[in-house]
């Protein structure tokens, strides 16, 4: 009932996990959270739930990014939210930036063109860089050199439910390389040419194409054949990267390397509106063997407008089952069917 995956050896109980030991059970491993100086207050109220849920027991370090420097005041304040170790890291501004082949001009008007459409950031260039970041840079960080397996944090979310175990020990264990909790619809206007690329990368690579891949999550238009012909043959289903649980070797491997950097010419980060969700789903989907990916069922969360919330006593703060707060054409967006067919 408590939706916990089988085979949990590692309970903190068991094990030295507190936050100094040179000793402990914990793997490598940090909480990673890309957030603005002004995000602070929510952050703060974040990392409350997550250490109260989970982290108090593991001691897992935080490592914080941005595109600016910390101030003194976010330094200060996210470290007494927790009493594991806390890094504060700036990104270099050629991870940052758009890369010089990328046309001011030719990304001023698409996105004039995509904000007509009524897509969500398309306008906001900061937004373009941030999801190209978070596709093919954040695990090249020099801070992150040494460091295997990431949890992904944003500033709002929201954890409901207490889990016992180390679950990055549970991904090692068990050889996953990502875990998500809420699976869904992408709007098609943002990536028109995403799966056009991508086949054009699949052929001049079919090597890299898993044999036991998910290929049929990626085009199922049974369920909104409206998205695929949209998206040019992509459903759009997506696992959710604001929250993610993941092996950095993955976006480290040739592979995905080849795939970021062809996708990285092709200018959609700036030219279209791709999300890093999309990108990363797109790679694992193809590139990676279906069975290393985790449903944490029992991770109850909350980014608005959407939940994973499990029916378990271990949960509390948010209804079992439900799915999405707001308008009900909110419903459709969950591609959780999809996936698990
Ligand atoms: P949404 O979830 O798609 O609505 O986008 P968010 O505004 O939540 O941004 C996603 C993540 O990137 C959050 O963790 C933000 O704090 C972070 N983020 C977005 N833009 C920037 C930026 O320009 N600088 C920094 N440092 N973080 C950003
Ligand atoms: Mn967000």
């Amino acid at each position: 009932p408590t939706g916990e995956p089988e085979g949990i050896l590692w309970r903190a109980e068991d094990n030295d996990y507190a936050p100094d030991s040179t000793e402990s059970a914990r793997i490598n491993a940090t909480l990673l959270s890309l957030v603005r100086n002004e995000e602070l207050g929510e952050l703060v109220k974040t990392m409350r739930d997550l250490e109260r849920t989970w982290n108090h027991k593991f001691n897992y370090p935080w490592t914080f990014l941005n595109d600016q420097p910390f101030t003194e005041e976010f330094k200060r304040k996210t470290q007494e939210a927790t009493k594991a170790k806390c890094y504060y890291e700036q990104i270099p501004a050629e991870h940052w930036e758009a890369p010089e082949w990328i046309d001011d001009e030719l990304v001023k008007e698409s996105n004039k063109i995509l904000e007509e459409q009524g897509i969500q950031y398309s306008g906001k260039s900061s937004y373009h860089k941030m999801c190209r970041w978070n596709s093919g840079m954040f695990y090249k960080h020099p801070a992150l050199a040494n460091t295997r397996y990431y949890w992904r944090v944003e500033p709002k979310v929201q954890f409901f439910c207490n889990v016992d175990y180390d679950v990055f020990r549970y991904m090692q264990d068990h050889n996953k390389t990502y875990g998500f909790t809420i699976n869904l619809f992408d709007a098609p206007e943002s990536l028109p040419s995403l799966w056009p690329e991508t086949e054009r990368f699949i052929a001049e690579h079919p090597e890299y194409v898993a044999e036991n891949n998910m290929m049929e999550w990626l085009v199922d238009d049974k369920l909104r054949p409206e998205h695929n012909k949209k998206a040019n043959g992509y459903s759009t289903c997506h696992f959710w990267s604001n929250f993610e649980i993941g092996d950095m070797d993955f976006f480290r491997s040739e592979r995905y390397e080849a795939y970021f950097n062809y996708l990285d010419r092709a200018g959609g980060f700036f030219y279209e509106r791709w999300g890093d969700a999309p990108v990363h789903s797109v790679a694992l989907g193809l590139f990676e063997d279906a069975s290393k990916v985790h449903w944490f069922r029992d991770i109850g969360y909350r980014h608005i407008p959407y939940f994973n919330c499990p029916n378990s006593p271990k949960c509390s703060g948010c209804t079992p089952g439900k799915f999405y707060e707001g308008a009900s054409w909110l419903s459709k967006e969950d591609c959780r069917p999809n996936y698990f067919k």
